[in-house]
Formats: C-alpha cells, sequence, structure tokens
C-alpha cells in the first residue's frame, strides 16, 4: 500500500519510510507504528528514541565471542561459572537467547556472524572463524558444540569446522535433527531444542 504523501506531513512520511525498512515491517504495520507514536506522550517517544540510539552507541562485540556486549566482555564470557572448557558456536547473537532461553548449556559460545554460503559469495574468511580457531589455540577447549542452523548454508558451514576443528584433537559435536531442516534456531521451541542439544552427535 503506498502512502499518498500529499495526504500526510512530511515527518509522518518519513517515520513510515524508515519503519518500513524494518524486517517483518510492511506499510501498513509502518503506518500504524507512526500514528501510535504521534497519539503517544513525549515521554514514550523520547524514551524509544533514546533506546535506539543507545542500541548503537552502547552496545559492541564481545572481544572473546562477539555475542552483544556493553564491556569488553559479554556478560557470558564475563561469568566465572561457565565451563570454559566448551564452547557452543552459533551463527548470530540471537542464537544465544535461544540457548540461553533453555538454559541447560553452560558453556561457552562463539557467534560466526553468519554462515558459508557460496551462492551469496561467503566464504570462510567472511564469517568469524579465524578468530575461533585462535581462541582454540589460545584455551583449552574440550569441546566445540556446532549449533549452526540446519539450512544447507549451517550444514555447510558445520561441514567445513568439523573439517579443520577435528584434526586439533578437540570434539566437535552437532545438534541433533530434532531440529526440522530450514528452521532457524532462534525460533526453535524450548523442547526441541533441549532434544537437539542433548542428542548431540559426534562428527
Ligand atoms: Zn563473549
Amino acid at each position: 500500500m503506498d502512502i499518498n504523501p500529499s495526504t500526510t506531513t512530511g515527518p509522518v512520511n518519513q517515520l513510515i519510510k524508515e519503519l518500513s525498512k524494518l524486517p517483518g515491517i510492511g506499510p501498513k504495520s509502518a503506518q500504524r507504528l507512526t500514528f501510535y507514536l504521534l497519539r503517544a506522550s513525549d515521554e514514550q517517544a523520547k524514551t524509544l528514541a533514546d533506546a535506539m540510539l543507545s542500541l548503537r552507541q552502547k552496545t559492541r562485540l564481545c572481544s572473546a565471542c562477539f555475542n552483544i556486549a556493553d564491556a569488553d566482555l559479554c556478560p557470558i564470557c564475563h561469568n566465572d561459572r561457565r565451563d570454559k572448557n566448551k564452547i557452543c558456536v552459533v551463527e548470530q547473537p540471537q542464537d544465544i537467547i535461544a540457548m540461553e532461553h533453555v538454559g541447560i548449556y553452560k558453556g561457552l559460545y562463539h557467534v560466526l556472524h553468519g554462515a558459508i554460503s557460496p551462492t551469496e559469495g561467503i566464504g570462510s574468511e567472511d564469517i568469524r572463524i579465524k578468530e575461533l580457531l585462535q581462541r582454540l589455540n589460545v584455551i583449552q577447549i574440550d569441546e566445540v558444540i556446532i549449533a549452526t542452523n540446519p539450512t544447507l548454508e549451517g550444514e555447510q558451514t558445520s561441514m567445513y569446522l568439523s573439517k579443520i576443528i577435528s584434526p586439533l584433537g578437540i570434539r566437535v559435536t552437532r545438534l541433533a535433527r530434532g531440529l526440522p531442516f530450514g528452521t532457524e534456531l532462534e525460533y526453535a521451541d524450548d523442547v526441541t531444542l533441549t532434544r537437539a542439544l542433548e542428542g548431540r552427535q559426534e562428527l
């Protein structure tokens, strides 16, 4: 649905246009959110704007695992009670949220920020694999659990990681196939994710 620019003012059109660029927000939702904010209190609008700004200004990537952090290390790397001998490799920071929600994994993570995808021209050097190998060289790791998505890209990445990590003498496992092919970890329910983690298999 196109918004007719002549019927609304510049700032309204501008916010609708910007919100429409967000994932999952179509023009109609963008319009609804914009008119909601137009009626909201100054304070509510300001709190939202401040939260959006500080998201960019006050977050960075953890220097160890590349999770989202507000300090040099993310809360998981910073936590002394985590099992520092296990690393779970995920594609995106939001996958950590899914895993943590399940709550049975107590080790560390490594966020690749993507997956190998020859069709999209994304190779092993374009995601944080080099940094993972550096970590494996520096700290004593007993097991690497590969929790990339059960998609073509996730499987390719998993196979590649297994090929380069296994020769280092580190146990490499992959989440069990309980996750339906094509789903993304971030959207898996807790029960499925728990089964996938408990039933992880050697690679
Ligand atoms: Zn971290």
